[in-house]
């Protein structure tokens, strides 16, 4: 027993394992599926006040249920497609490592958090 709309996603290398959201195996993009339809972002990271990281999804699309599946799955595309765009687009380097990361992921604008002071050595 398959919901059609599973099929899509699953189609596009989407699966149901991000705390309620499809996502793609790296975590990049996310999509929500809900009675008003699918919305579809990429996934930053957020933190609770006991320092727990979640997945945020940023630059919302909103798909409406009421179109038709194949025309469902090809705006499918073009959302992820486009949230793939947004997600680069946001990504910061970190000047320590080099390394580009979502702003959830850094601790300064120029500092990912696992070159935080204190994380390295260099205070
Ligand atoms: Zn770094």
């Amino acid at each position: 027993m398959h919901d059609p709309i599973d099929l899509i996603l699953e189609a596009a290398g989407l699966r149901p394992d991000c705390e309620g959201l499809w996502c793609d195996p790296s975590r990049m993009l996310g999509v929500a599926l809900s009675p008003a339809g699918l919305f579809v972002g990429w996934l930053d990271v957020g933190w609770t006040a006991t320092g727990e990281p979640f997945d945020e999804m940023r630059d919302v699309t909103h798909l409406s249920p009421s179109v038709a599946l194949p025309l469902l799955e090809r705006d499918l595309g073009i959302a992820l497609a486009e949230a793939t765009g947004a997600r680069e687009e946001h990504l910061r380097r970190c000047l320590w490592c080099g390394g580009r990361y979502v702003p959830g992921r850094m601790y300064a604008m120029d500092r990912c958090q696992g070159c935080a002071p204190g994380r390295r050595g260099e205070g």
